[in-house]
């Protein structure tokens, strides 16, 4: 069977790292099994998905690699949306409520009161000429409720225990009593549709063949399957991984800015060390830096996903940044440099590797380089400095320069160890932490550090 998988954002505001997970568990499978990955933006909630954020959706995948086989809108998709819902009409299967939300929340109240679960009673199906009359005189309109199949044969108002089943691909098997769910809504009553039957409406029309989804999805699943068996189509197979949460347990919201992937990219990190940070958090494997997406495809196994939440640390995305940037060739480097204007050459890259987070961070030591530095002397080194100055070696620089010079300013002043060199560093990088200065202090060269010693 050949594999067709989804990811179905709502562009309703920026993706974050949570909302990586999913897309990645789609798109690693579907590269591990050759298949077609389809990127469906969730935009029937017209008064809240805006084009801009389907667009910086878009680029964000992009940016970590993700290139979806096919975009589609459901909002360019109502026909299909309409014509099922008819059909589930004809077959009594979509019927009218008129109960106003808190008409619906006194009953729920009541229900709990007398001990009861608190599902709706199906009074739409119960209603009196008179009462439709006096709903259109107050001028209600309807919403719509899927009449589930978890009643006795010809009698919807005889519940009883309906279990659905399912092999979760991710969770193993799965068991939901529909006798334990209302009658869900599929559309408002402004006549917009709710989520779930554009959803199962494309699965079928797009020949999803398997759904990876957060686990908050566990219960829709039960109904999902019931609604694509009405419609006579073939449910897809469903895995529901657990969802990345701080360390304190809490869940990530679309509108928690700092983990957005726009401003994780902003910040400098690395796309592999987000979907590496993404897909391998909770789970058996060790979270480590793949080097491409093909590579952490080769890791994504569906059985080695815990089923309790997936904690994570974000600083973790700076930390597998640094493993990546410090493993970069010369030439990756350079590649990468040049995407944001930075020139790169191969003895500034040996010098600084090891000193860069981020790709960006070779610009903060290319400017060390070639200043302008302000440089930092203590007031009780002044002397020291002055002295240093004058013992300076002659210029080209090259390895030896460094241990020529401190070993001349050892001896003339006495002093060593962090007392020697920090004064030093300090004056001619204008920092107090960075690269080795045996292989800065040529790139700096000897007219520079003179300069910066005066
Ligand atoms: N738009 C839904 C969500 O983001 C899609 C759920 C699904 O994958 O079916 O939660």
């Amino acid at each position: 069977m050949s594999v067709t998988v989804r990811f179905a954002p709502s562009p309703t505001g920026n993706i974050h790292i949570g909302n990586v997970r999913p897309a990645l568990f789609n798109y690693l499978f579907a590269m591990q099994n050759n298949g077609h990955f389809v990127l469906r933006f969730d935009d029937t909630d017209q008064a809240r998905s805006t084009k801009e954020f389907a667009d910086s959706i878009e680029t964000d995948l992009a940016w970590l690699g993700i290139k979806p086989d096919s975009i589609h809108r459901q909002s360019e998709r109502f026909a299909l949306y309409d014509a099922a819902a008819q059909k589930l009409k004809d077959a009594g299967l979509l019927y009218a409520c008129y109960e106003t939300a808190e008409e619906l929340e006194r009953r729920r109240n009541r229900a709990r009161a007398l001990g009861k679960p608190p599902v709706y009673d199906r009074a739409g199906l119960r209603y009196t000429e008179d009462q439709l009359a006096q709903f259109k005189s107050e001028g209600r309109t309807a919403h719509w409720r899927f009449k589930l199949p978890n009643h006795a044969q010809g009698d919807p108002f005889s519940f009883q225990r309906t279990e659905v089943h399912w092999d979760d691909v991710i969770r193993g098997r799965q068991t939901v009593d529909l006798a334990s769910m209302s009658d869900p809504v599929l559309i408002r009553a402004d006549g917009s549709y709710l989520y779930t039957l554009p959803s199962i409406v494309d699965d079928a029309d797009m020949g999803i063949t398997h759904v990876i989804r957060g686990e908050d999805h566990v219960a829709n699943t039960g109904v999902q399957i019931a609604i694509f068996e009405a419609l006579g189509a073939k449910a897809p197979e469903f895995g529901h991984h657990n969802l990345l949460t701080t360390i304190d347990g809490e869940g990530l919201s679309k509108r928690s800015g700092a983990l957005s992937i726009a401003s994780l990219r902003d910040s400098g990190y690395e796309p592999m060390a987000v979907c590496s940070l993404a897909v391998l958090t909770g789970t058996s494997q060790a979270v480590e830096p793949a080097q491409n997406l093909l590579e952490l495809a080769g890791k994504l196994d569906f059985s080695g996903i815990s089923k309790s939440a997936a904690k994570f640390d974000p600083t973790e995305v700076g930390q597998l940044t640094a493993k990546i940037v410090h493993a970069l060739s010369f030439a990756e480097a350079k590649q990468r440099a040049a995407a944001l204007e930075i020139a790169l050459d191969e003895t500034l890259w040996d010098a600084v590797q090891e000193n860069c987070s981020t790709i960006a961070d070779i610009a903060l030591w290319a400017g060390v380089v070639t200043g302008p530095v302000t440089p930092v002397v203590a007031e009780e080194d002044t002397e020291f400095v002055a002295t240093a100055k004058g013992l300076l070696p002659e210029g080209p620089f090259d390895e030896t320069s460094w241990g020529t010079w401190t070993k001349a300013v050892k001896e003339a002043t006495g002093r060593k160890g962090k007392g020697l060199f920090m004064p030093l560093r300090k004056v001619v990088t204008g920092l107090d932490h960075g690269p080795d200065l045996k292989k800065l202090l040529p790139l700096i060269g000897h007219q520079n550090t003179l300069d910066r010693l005066s």
